[in-house]
């Protein structure tokens, strides 16, 4: 009878793969159409100043809106994106979206407005046209370079660390500013870090979200905030949720924040409505 079970789910078991190799195959071949389409949105994210809590910017975090009207999550396509290699023209894509969009809240708010975009760590130190096509798209839009914000992982820079450093080096020298996202939760070590030329550090939501609960989250939160401090960099915590949060972050002197607590990623009119 065991032995009958095994057997049996031994064959659900390879249908089931059989029908995941299916499904990633449609989806790359949808994922390419999405892009010939224009099926790809952008989602803003307020980026706050703590000391003042003014909107001082925005993240753009790109959506899939199928025909159907369902909205899916980068966490479902990025990954398969980088692996068939489509992701160098979607990120190029939303870096094109996100500085048109970023200079008309600049023109019409009639202030400075920072834009951060996602940059694939699968591409960034492997990428030897990113500079030129980022000072292209500049051009293009009109925005200044300072106020763009690159995002990278630490593992992006960390793959090939000089290559990275050579081309965080090249950006910085055009105007526009690095952010290390995520950060934390990769493998560079702290001797690394001084050496990045990067502006920001993005504090991983891991760390924020059990804040105040969590006594080893806060010392790891504040750890960060004094390094940005001592390397000259400046800290944004990302996924603030809670008032007690803000407390915590500000009592530490964290510059900027990010989270649903100022405003959940939203489409760019719903943004200009509430954030202008
Ligand atoms: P990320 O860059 O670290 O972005 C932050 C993620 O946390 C976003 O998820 C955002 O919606 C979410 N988030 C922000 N505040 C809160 C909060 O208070 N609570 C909770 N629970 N979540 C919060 P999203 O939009 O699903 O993006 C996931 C990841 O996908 C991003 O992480 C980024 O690595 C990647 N990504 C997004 N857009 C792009 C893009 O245009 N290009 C590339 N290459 N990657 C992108
Ligand atoms: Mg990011
Ligand atoms: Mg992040
Ligand atoms: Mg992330």
């Amino acid at each position: 009878r065991a032995k009958e079970a095994g057997k049996n789910g031994y064959q659900l078991f390879t249908a089931a793969m059989q029908q995941t190799i299916m499904q990633r195959i449609e989806l790359e071949a949808r994922l390419s159409d999405a892009l010939c389409r224009n099926e790809f949105v952008l989602f803003y994210q307020p980026q706050v100043d703590l000391e003042s809590e003014h909107v001082i910017g925005a993240e753009a975090l790109i959506r899939w809106q199928k025909p159907d009207g369902q909205l899916v999550y980068p966490d479902e396509f990025i990954p398969i994106a980088e692996e068939c290699g489509l992701i160098t023209q979607i990120d190029h894509w939303v870096l094109k979206a996100a500085c048109r969009q970023a200079n008309k809240w600049r023109e019409q708010s009639g202030r400075n407005f920072k834009m951060s975009v996602n940059l694939s760590s699968e591409q960034f130190a492997k990428d030897q046209e990113l500079v030129q096509r980022v000072k292209n798209v500049l051009n293009k839009t009109g925005l200044p370079a300072e106020c763009l914000t690159l995002e990278v992982t630490e593992n992006a820079v960390m793959s090939d660390t000089e290559s990275a450093i050579a081309i965080m080096t090249q950006l910085t020298a055009l105007g526009v500013s690095i952010a290390i996202d995520d950060f934390g939760t990769g493998y560079s070590s702290l001797s690394y870090v001084k050496n990045f030329p990067a502006r920001y550090l993005k504090i991983d939501r891991s760390f924020v979200k059990d804040i105040p609960g969590d006594s080893d989250d806060m010392a790891i939160a504040a750890s960060i905030i004094s390094l940005g401090r001592n390397l000259n960099m400046e800290v944004i915590a990302e996924g603030v949720e809670e008032q007690t949060q803000i407390d915590f972050l500000k009592q530490h002197r964290c510059q900027q924040v990010q989270g649903y607590f100022y405003g959940k990623p939203c489409a760019a009119e719903f943004f200009s409505q509430q954030f202008f």
